[in-house]
């Protein structure tokens, strides 16, 4: 599933091709996908209207079109492509989008959880459905070491489900919850609400800086999650934990142990982490 890096890297390789594009036409072979709208009335709004830009929050896509803005989510396995010129329909495309340049941006999802919504412009974007309700992400002004501390307060589960919690850190997922806390010398087991101030600032400033160095290497290519444009992640060569059950951890060779919890496998270090 991509992550906030991996989705950061799928933005910034299609914006070169897909910004100032003006959509001619749209195909929807699944129209469920299209959650705001009948497959007819999306077509309909799309077509005519310019892409100025393409941003991201969380891991949603932000289309900012002439008169509306097109959130897309790629869920667990969406991708896009694109194509120079009219192609037939590939296995698991479910939407297409032609320019009037005669660009093509193709949908493909294997398992078609991805969505799309389709919005009026507001004045502020974060008002919209998809966007309301959602965390700080580590770049936001307000994410530190207090801003956990608050959040985590009423919280005296596990430290690792609550990390994956969008309404409080927006952006982590499984692989770089499991970093972080690694980083952080937090145990995953650990009650939220009872990790002191100190750690909690330097969780802050781990979250910020994994992400922000897997951004820069393209994010993390394990098992099916392939980016856009045929990119490969190099975070995976920067892994301390995840996936690396039973080989010796890189700072002082104890193996890494997996566990489950709340259903999802968490690794991480028994000595470096308490
Ligand atoms: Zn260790």
């Amino acid at each position: 599933m991509p992550e906030l890096p991996e989705v950061e890297t799928v933005r910034k390789s299609l914006a070169p091709f897909v910004e100032s594009q003006t959509i001619e036409d749209v195909k929807i072979y699944l129209p469920r996908m299209i959650r705001t709208h009948d497959a007819a009335a999306f077509r309909r709004r799309l077509s005519g209207q310019t892409i100025h830009t393409l941003s991201r929050r969380g891991k949603h896509l932000i289309w900012h079109l002439d008169e509306d803005v097109l959130i897309s989510h790629l869920r667990m396995e969406g991708k896009f492509y694109i194509v120079e010129e009219d192609v037939p329909q590939m296995s698991h495309e479910h939407v297409r989008i032609l320019f009037t340049s005669g660009r093509q941006l193709i949908y493909h999802d294997v398992r078609t959880f991805g969505t799309f919504d389709l919005f009026a412009k507001p004045q502020d974007i974060l008002t919209l459905k998809p966007l309301a309700n959602l965390g700080l992400e580590p770049w936001d002004e307000g994410f530190d070491g207090t801003y956990l501390k608050r959040q985590f307060d009423r919280r005296h589960g596990p430290i690792k489900p609550v990390l994956l919690d969008q309404t409080i850190i927006l952006g982590l997922g499984n692989i770089y919850a499991d970093e972080v806390l690694f980083c952080a010398g937090i145990h995953p087991k650990r009650a939220a609400s009872n990790i002191s101030l100190k750690r909690l600032e330097s969780l802050a400033t781990c979250i910020h800086d994994i992400l922000s160095k897997a951004i820069l290497m393209g994010g993390t290519t394990i098992r099916t999650y392939e980016n856009s444009l045929g990119i490969d992640g190099m975070f995976q060569n920067e892994l301390y934990v995840h996936t690396l059950e039973n080989e010796p951890c890189r700072i002082c060779d104890t193996p890494i142990k997996r566990i489950k919890l709340s259903g999802r496998s968490t690794y991480y270090c028994p000595t470096c982490q308490h």
